[in-house]
């Protein structure tokens, strides 16, 4: 797995992210940083602290076991040449968390930061992921984050169907070895891939589906959600209170406190 996770100020990073050095209005930035900091922050459990560095440890045989398999899976993904995004990105992004997750967010692919840096969501899109899984009153390393694709496709254009199907195995895999309660797909892409439809993403948000997991093994419960970018994107209350209801009823599905 992945270490060190490099934390600074949410707010910072998003004004020194590459992407934001062309054509960016700051004080929209700012300010869109400020209201969404307070929309989810709002929601948040109270006592919470900020995640400490490091995914949660579990010192079982068995836990032994899938970190063996999820290195071998990041080692094949970075090894993978089966599209051409293996040879143009920088950092293989495999995905990261607990493995005793049982919230899964799988979104679409890495962007920038995520190249740079070989690890999910860490860009502007991960710092609003980072605020709604704190709003939860989790934090994110009792979750685990990943994409659909591993690696950042050119100037973050929409991943390819044949990138897709190239990709697949590994986060079907991911999947089958976390075992988590509940998927989380983040946007269209991860949505239409997990579940295998041609739907738009406003037609399947908000309902559990089913994640078909295979011959003879029960299906996994899927939650489909905005893209934390398509939030920032279209940014209106009315989308951060859909993204919000949404997380409310994961939660309440597992059994967590929802926050009011
Ligand atoms: N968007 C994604 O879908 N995934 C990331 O890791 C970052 C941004």
């Amino acid at each position: 797995m992945r270490s060190a996770l490099f934390r600074c100020s949410a707010l910072m990073a998003a004004l020194q992210s590459p992407a934001m050095e062309k054509d960016v209005d700051i004080n929209k930035v700012v300010r869109q940083h400020l209201d969404m900091e307070q929309f989810f922050t709002g929601f948040a459990v109270k006592g919470e602290t900020d995640s400490p560095e490091q995914p949660e440890q579990d010192n079982s045989a068995s836990a032994a076991e899938t970190i063996r398999e999820l290195e071998k899976i990041a080692e094949e993904i970075d090894r993978c040449r089966k599209c051409d995004l293996g040879s143009s990105r920088t950092n293989s992004v495999p995905g990261e968390g607990s493995l005793r997750a049982s919230i899964m967010f799988v979104g679409e692919a890495p962007g920038a930061d995520e190249d740079a840096q070989g690890r999910p969501f860490v860009g502007r899109a991960g710092q609003l992921l980072d605020k709604i899984i704190k709003a939860c009153g989790l934090k994110r390393n009792e979750v685990w984050i990943g994409n659909i694709l591993k690696c950042r496709p050119p100037e973050n254009r929409d991943p390819r169907p044949e990138e897709i199907i190239s990709c697949l195995l590994y986060i079907q895999r991911q999947i089958e070895l976390i075992k988590p309660e509940i998927i989380v797909a983040l946007g269209a892409h991860a949505a239409r891939t997990l579940l295998n439809t041609n739907k738009a993403i406003g037609e399947i948000r908000g309902q559990f589906l089913e994640y078909y997991a295979g011959i003879g093994k029960p299906p996994m419960k899927l939650l489909a959600t905005f893209h934390p970018a398509y939030l920032l994107r279209n940014y209106s209350q009315e989308n951060r209170r859909l993204v919000w209801e949404d997380m409310k009823k994961v939660l309440a599905e597992l059994g967590l406190p929802v926050p009011e």
